[in-house]
């Protein structure tokens, strides 16, 4: 295997999708202990303070002293690199959230085992399933009661639509939480330690422990090992490539706070999370990671809130090649050369100036306003563009408009980059021609407000409009008499024809009183 190969089969780089407080921090900080880059584990939740909500890490960032406010957490274990991708569940949630899901190789979800599937974990999720790539669960906090492991499989199958397949399973919970059977490592590891100091008891040919076990005699291990037997000839198959295809989670259970089945989980899960792979281009061909051409995109684009210094950050994955400091690139969009000199790379302990990075790693290249969402980079001569960014429906909006009429210059050239940069989208009612701004996450009109102050000199009043249904029509079918109070017909930036609607009733009596219309959402 050449150098770059062996270093792509190294990358693991994935995204832990989570509803806030199901234990996305802490296990992303157990994972770190096991890197080296933390020494001791503790909560590292504050509360959050000022204008922006900061994400998780920056927390662990000021707790820690590392360098993690780069939103990518890069670190070595077992012989793996691992790239771990934030994406915030919170207030912070925001287009980044869903565009940083199209950069990653398999996700994690962690999951409270106390509350099942939440919305926000639902939601992340449909956008891993439409990728269809592989996803890994982890029900968290085994060590508080937590309902029946049954149903709650049960209840990921159905409500996410995906095969689930147990690779350990609970002895008890809470106060009686005794261990993990895990039937993958065929062994019984145990949340106390025996008299002998041992925490892991083998299993034998029939499933069961050998003896002198105190386990064996009790009730909530003869019910783990029914219910293991119930999984295990009633359940799914193990099968590798559907797990690769994205159709077969593979299960885990454990408590992140007190670190127990985190280790066995993420030796599983490096095992079969998938290497970086291919990536299509706007016209379908797969470019593979050991083409000869170095590749990436660009997935997020994070300015510097801080005043004084009015760079961004531009997050590119890198798809092919290798990537080296200094070296010549051309932006797919407009065939621009730029010189990739001032990039930074995150190791969770530093944040260095990169040299070499391979595909599947995640660069930062400060911008000065030369990139787009969704914007792919390439070296050599053959033109290279990737498939575009999905847009994503959003769900607040707010009417826009410059405080100072005398402004409109600045006013307008400031939405019209930030719009195009990814920060927001941008509507115009059909009739009076206003700016509406359409958000995933409220976090985004800040941003937004902030940045229009900032960057471009610019104070806006934002209106909210409150949460809408936004559909698109069919222009051919576009009759103009069909908006009303309740479904405002407005455009997108490509013009097309979109109506807002007030609530899901207003949509249904649309729908009724014109059902040949088709009304479309993305993602
Ligand atoms: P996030 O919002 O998903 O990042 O969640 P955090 O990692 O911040 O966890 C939210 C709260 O749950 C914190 O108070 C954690 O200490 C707690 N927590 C996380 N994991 C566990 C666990 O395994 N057991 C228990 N009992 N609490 C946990």
């Amino acid at each position: 295997m050449s150098d770059l190969a062996t270093e792509i089969s190294k990358r693991r780089t994935f995204a832990i999708i989570s509803h806030p407080d199901a234990g996305k921090t802490t296990i992303t900080e157990q994972m770190l202990l096991f890197g080296g880059v933390v020494r001791e584990a503790g909560t590292v939740k504050g509360k959050k303070s000022g204008n922006f909500a900061k994400s998780d890490w920056m927390e662990i960032e000021q707790k820690r002293g590392i360098s993690v406010t780069s939103s990518v957490l890069q670190f070595d274990f077992e012989g793996k690199r691992i790239n771990i991708l934030d994406t915030p569940g919170h207030e912070d949630f925001s287009e980044d959230t869903y565009r940083t899901l199209m950069a990653v190789d398999s996700a994690v979800m962690v999951v409270d085992s106390a509350k099942g599937i939440e919305p926000q974990t639902k939601k992340l999720f449909e956008i891993v399933k439409q990728r269809g790539i592989p996803v890994f669960t982890f029900f968290n906090k085994l060590d508080r009661d937590g309902r029946d492991p049954l149903e709650l499989l049960a209840e990921l199958e159905d409500t996410l639509g995906i095969d689930t397949y147990p690779m350990n399973w609970p002895i008890g919970s809470g106060q009686v939480l005794q261990g993990l059977y895990d039937m993958y490592n065929k062994e019984v590891l145990l949340y106390r330690p025996d008299v002998n100091g041992n925490n892991k008891l083998p299993l034998e040919a029939d499933g069961n422990i050998a003896d002198g076990n105190i386990l064996k005699e009790n009730q909530i291990w003869r019910d783990t090992l029914d219910e293991v037997d119930l999984v295990t000839s009633a359940g799914n198959e193990f099968n590798e490539e559907a797990i690769l295809n994205g159709q077969l989670s593979p299960v885990f259970f454990g408590s992140a706070l007190t670190n127990f089945g985190v280790e066995t989980f993420l030796k599983t899960y490096l095992k079969y999370a998938p290497a970086p792979g291919p990536k299509k281009t706007v016209e379908g061909q797969p470019i593979a990671p050991l083409a000869d051409q170095f590749s990436g995109f660009v997935f997020k684009i994070q300015a510097n809130m801080n005043p004084q210094h009015r760079d961004r950050i531009a997050f590119v994955r890198i798809v092919s090649g290798e990537f080296t400091r200094g070296m010549d690139v051309t932006l797919g969009r407009d065939s621009k050369k730029l010189r990739l000199s001032n990039v930074t790379q995150f190791m969770a302990d530093s944040r260095e100036n990169v040299e070499n990075a391979v595909p599947g790693d995640i660069i930062g290249v400060y911008d000065t306003g030369t990139f787009q969402i969704g914007d792919t980079i390439f070296s050599g001569k053959q033109k290279l563009e990737f498939e575009d960014l999905p847009t994503f429906t959003p769900e607040i909006f707010m009417r826009v408009t410059a405080k100072n009429v005398m402004k409109q210059k600045s006013f307008h050239k400031g939405i019209q980059q930030l719009v195009q940069e990814g920060t927001i989208q941008l509507y115009t009612a059909w009739s009076s021609g206003d700016y509406i701004l359409g958000a995933v996450g409220a976090l985004q009109f800040e941003v937004f407000k902030f940045r229009m102050e900032n960057e471009y000199n610019s104070e806006i009043v934002l209106e909210p409009m409150g949460k809408k249904i936004a559909r698109w029509i069919n222009p051919d079918q576009l009759d103009e008499k069909m908006a009303s109070s309740r479904n405002l017909l407005v455009k997108d930036r490509y013009e097309a024809p979109l109506f807002l609607f007030e609530n899901q009733f207003a949509e249904r009596w649309f729908k009724d009183k014109y059902p040949e219309v088709e009304l479309e959402a993305k993602l």
